[in-house]
């Protein structure tokens, strides 16, 4: 074991403060990574108020963070992948049992005795699991991925969790060019999925709360901009769209969406309010619209988004900041107010 530096909160309504955490030493399959860049995701924030208290209540203290992207610093002994130097991501999973259907077919987010990277159990050292808010980590080679070296680093963090969970239910429903996609809620994932349903060849129409989102949301891909407070604005896209991903973190009127659903259509959440969100039946079952939820990927697709990203020159829009300013940013993360991903460049743990 060693000792890693870390912020971490020591209870729901505590604020971030510097502390030192343990590490396991690298086991033969274990890479060490030095973290360079952890995204803030708004999960992190849920947590850290134990705001999913009734579904996955929080151990404190509590370290965030599984948007992680650094540089390998040492390897297991039986480790292929990767060596000292690599450019590697971690995301939201760390571990998982490798041999359930859900494995066997690379659907690791789905496997009964996965292992989240904060908050749940630690099976080397007893526990919870610490995450990325931290200057290193020690991941199971198979949960470890390549991040392309085109990729700026800050802008590539938040796509091991706001990317992936972005890109997965796209590619899920078949997201290609001649679908009508909505994207609810432009932040941290929101702004991903307009970038990927726009480069997926789709007519992307970003929904939003905000009105000074609406240039950015053009330049981030959307075809059309909608202030979704504007009864009319919203009338004028009823029974239109194949697919809406919503990414909202709040209570909000999903049924105003339903509406916008043509026969068949399929509204997805990837976002996880507090409270249960209440839906009407008759929005769904005249069109035979569906509702489904999807969490983050599996290993293999984190790893497709990834190369698909390098390819198509897809990064986040970050605002990079300080360790230090962590808690300042999580009040802004509850307005709605960040361009559209906080990046915590890791270098600054390093500072008092
Ligand atoms: P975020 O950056 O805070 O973005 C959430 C956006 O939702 C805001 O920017 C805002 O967009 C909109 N919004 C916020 N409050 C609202 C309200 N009261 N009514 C209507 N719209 C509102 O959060 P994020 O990191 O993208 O995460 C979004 C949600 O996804 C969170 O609940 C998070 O826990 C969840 N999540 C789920 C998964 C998964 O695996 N499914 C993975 C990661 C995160 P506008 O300003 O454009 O309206
Ligand atoms: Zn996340």
């Amino acid at each position: 074991m060693y000792n890693a530096k870390a912020y971490s909160v020591a209870g729901a309504t505590s604020p971030f403060a510097a502390t030192t955490i343990k590490r396991r030493d690298p086991t033969p399959h274990d890479v060490q990574i030095e973290i360079l860049f952890c995204g803030i995701c708004h999960s992190d924030l849920h947590t850290a108020r134990n705001e999913w208290s009734s579904v996955m209540p929080t151990v404190f203290p509590c370290v965030p963070g599984h948007e992680i992207v650094g540089r390998v610093t040492k390897v297991g002994s039986a480790v292929t992948r990767f060596g000292s130097g690599d450019l590697a991501g971690v995301g939201c999973l760390v571990d998982s049992d490798g041999t359930c259907p859900e494995c066997r077919a690379s659907l690791e987010q789905f496997c009964p005795n996965g292992t989240l990277t904060y908050n749940a159990r630690d099976k080397h050292l007893g526990g919870v699991t610490y995450g990325g808010y931290s200057d290193s980590v020690v991941v199971d080679e198979r949960f470890v991925v390549r991040v392309p070296s085109n990729l700026d680093l800050a802008g590539a963090a938040p796509l091991l969790c706001a990317g992936i969970t972005t890109y997965s239910p796209m590619r899920h429903w078949g997201i290609t060019k001649g679908k009508k996609v909505g994207v609810v809620g432009l932040g941290g994932l929101g702004h991903m999925g307009v970038k990927f349903a726009h480069a997926l060849g789709a007519h992307v129409v970003a929904f939003t709360t905000s009105p000074r989102k609406k240039e950015d949301a053009l330049r981030l891909g959307a075809d059309e901009v909608v202030i979704s407070r504007s009864a009319d604005e919203m009338r004028k896209h009823a029974g239109s769209f194949d697919f809406i991903l919503d990414a909202v973190s709040a209570d909000h009127d999903i049924n105003a969406y339903v509406h916008l659903l043509r026969r068949d259509g399929n509204i997805t959440l990837v976002g996880a309010p507090e409270k249960p969100l209440a839906v009407s039946a008759f929005g769904l079952l005249l069109g035979r619209r569906s509702l489904s939820g999807s969490p983050i990927g599996g290993i293999r697709e984190t790893q497709e988004m990834l190369d698909f990203c390098s390819t198509h020159g897809i990064t986040a829009d970050v605002e990079v900041i300080p360790i230090q300013k962590v808690n300042e940013a999580y009040q802004r993360l509850l307005k709605s107010d960040v361009k559209y991903r906080f990046s915590i460049d890791m270098a600054s743990l390093k500072s008092p």
